[in-house]
């Protein structure tokens, strides 16, 4: 997701108490940071934060992190996060700096519609290669669960390979997963591609 420079966004960076600084100095102590041992759930490539603010407020018993490469989107994203809640924070960070900001903490892992790096010679950068899942071995707690949304088709097969070869047994498979009800949290690419009609594919998969 790239956006247009957003106005004053150093100031909306350094003002907001919802995005983590320095995250690295929190590597293994995340629970401290949220003083609880609750769950930790974290987005990769959280945008402009729908998914994230939504899980957060329905789940107060979880927390939730997420890490978002570009200021900008950051900068869009802060703002929105309402003032009470607790059980969330925005990391700006590019994923592949991931092994150096947690280590054995996280629980949950979600893609949302991840960039789909279509030429082969770049399939290294897809959030499901097996370059990540080597750096999410290392992040996860014990069982390894990620879930993923996407409408591009062939970042889906890929994916599925991918997860499976790495020795993930894939739990859920819906090659349209709004057609029996539409999911009560949604992103927002989640939303703009379902208006259009097109189908969301989505796979939960788990790792012991
Ligand atoms: N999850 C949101 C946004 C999807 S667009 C939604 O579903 O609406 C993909 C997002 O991932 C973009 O905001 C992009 O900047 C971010 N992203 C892509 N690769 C990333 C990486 N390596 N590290 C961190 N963020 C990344």
């Amino acid at each position: 997701m790239r956006l247009r420079n957003v106005k004053n966004k150093e100031d909306i960076l350094s003002s907001s108490r919802f995005l983590v600084q320095d995250p690295k100095k929190y590597i293994g102590n995340w629970n401290q940071y949220f003083s609880n041992n609750h769950p930790i759930y974290l987005e990769i490539g959280m945008g402009k934060g729908q998914f994230l603010i939504q899980s957060a407020l329905q789940n107060p018993d979880i927390n939730f992190i997420g890490i978002e490469k570009y200021d900008s989107v950051v900068a869009k994203a802060l703002p929105k996060i309402p003032h009470e809640l607790h059980n969330i924070c925005i990391v700006r960070s590019d994923a592949h700096m991931i092994e150096e900001i947690f280590q054995h903490e996280i629980d949950h892992l979600y893609l949302n519609f991840s960039d789909p790096w279509p030429k082969n010679r770049h399939h290294d950068r897809r959030l499901s290669s097996p370059v990540f899942l080597k750096y999410y071995d290392s992040i996860f707690k014990n069982v390894k669960e990620i879930e993923m949304r996407t409408d591009n088709k062939d970042l889906f097969e890929y994916s599925l390979v991918s997860f499976s070869e790495y020795g993930y047994i894939l739990k859920e498979v819906s090659l349209d997963f709004h057609s029996k009800e539409i999911p009560t949290v949604t992103s927002e690419y989640e939303d703009k591609f379902s208006k259009n009609g097109l189908p969301i594919y989505y796979v939960k998969c788990i790792k012991q």
